[in-house]
């Protein structure tokens, strides 16, 4: 396999029901683009049949399919990442498995980059998801947009493509937890974002619940933004001014009237309302501090089990064997850079 064109990467998690029906119509797809492509399909530890049968698919079309089979689930953004990092084409489109986007609406991507732009999101026609998804990242898109200024009319659509430029700064951050269209969206000279279909999903259910959902938009926020931290030193400035002034009322109050005893139960209001900021803020430093931790243990962020691919002619054959994506924690001869 020379170097392609264009690398599709998708990443799959107990998609069993709906693989199928995805490389039914992906390739036809791809082969009407008229260019050299490959997919790299990314196992993120499907508990189901789901790596099986992409091994079977490799089977049947190794020129142009690689599949990377991860050591146990490390979600979606990972994955990507795996993907990211074993692809080779000049730029790179990713994919979910599910069919919710038409992969014909490739060639709308690829046409948008030919414009000149390095960077292609895009934006969902008429979304298919539940009304509770809709409410919900509709609010999160708007406050992501305020806090990051990332700006991106639809976060939640992964079906995005991207230059090789991009994909070779992203492949060289090595952070834990990350968000890879706002990761790209920093790298990007010139972005641009395209409509495209959306569908229901083809089988199976959604992998996301609401509590992934909020894990997923912590990371958003807090990889790349500082504001929510900010707030707190502001909340806190402001808090102080006004207890400040309340004291200076409270003597002056003193000297004039006389001592007070009423407004118990108002100043128990206050204090709980106090309180409840301090818990929120301790509550957000943790979560900084929790992915500061993430990232100073350098464990490998994703453990590779096997990678399928064919192997050039010229190349003696190579087993490839298990290996971590970044410095394997295990390596005691590697001279670690702490
Ligand atoms: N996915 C994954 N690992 C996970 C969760 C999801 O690789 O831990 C994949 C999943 O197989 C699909 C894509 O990420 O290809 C998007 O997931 P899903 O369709 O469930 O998300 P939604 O469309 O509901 O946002
Ligand atoms: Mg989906």
């Amino acid at each position: 396999m020379s170097t392609p064109q264009l690398s599709v990467v998708i990443p799959v998690y107990n998609e069993e029901q709906g693989l199928q029906a995805l490389f039914d119509r992906l390739y036809p797809a791809l082969d009407k683009l008229g260019i050299g492509y490959e997919v790299v399909f990314v196992n993120d530890g499907s508990r189901d049949r789901s790596a099986a049968i992409l091994r079977e698919q490799f089977q049947k079309r190794p020129d142009v399919t690689r599949v990377v089979l991860f050591n146990g689930n490390f979600g979606q953004h990972m994955a990507i990442m795996a993907g990211f990092e074993q692809c080779r084409g000049q730029r790179i489109v990713t994919l979910d498995a599910d069919l919710q986007n038409p992969p014909e609406d490739t060639g709308l991507l690829l046409a948008k980059m030919d414009e000149g732009h390095d960077y292609v999101g895009s934006i969902r026609r008429q979304r298919n998801d539940s009304w509770w998804r809709h409410v919900a990242s509709r609010a999160m898109n708007g406050l992501r947009e305020k806090i990051t200024r990332i700006k991106m009319t639809d976060q939640g659509c992964m079906f995005r493509a991207y230059d090789r430029n991009i994909i070779d700064a992203i492949n060289s951050c090595k952070e834990v937890s990350t968000f890879i269209p706002a990761l790209a969206y920093s790298f990007a000279r010139n972005p641009a974002e395209v409509v495209v279909g959306h569908e229901e999903r083809a089988a199976g259910e959604s992998k996301y619940s609401m509590y992934s959902l909020i894990r997923l938009n912590f990371d958003l926020m807090t990889s790349f933004s500082l504001v929510p931290l900010q707030m707190f030193s502001m909340l806190g400035m402001l808090i102080s001014v006004f207890s400040g002034l309340f004291f200076i009322f409270l003597v002056v109050r003193r000297l004039i009237i006389g001592p007070e005893a009423e407004g118990l139960f108002t100043l128990f209001a206050l204090m709980f309302f106090m309180i409840g900021i301090a818990l929120f803020g301790i509550g957000l430093l943790g979560e900084y501090i929790g992915r500061i931790y993430q990232q100073v243990r350098h464990r490998p962020r994703y453990l590779i089990e096997a990678v399928l691919e064919q192997q050039e002619n010229e190349k003696p054959k190579r087993a490839r064997k298990p290996k971590a994506a970044t410095e394997p924690a295990t390596d005691l001869f590697a001279d670690g850079d702490e």
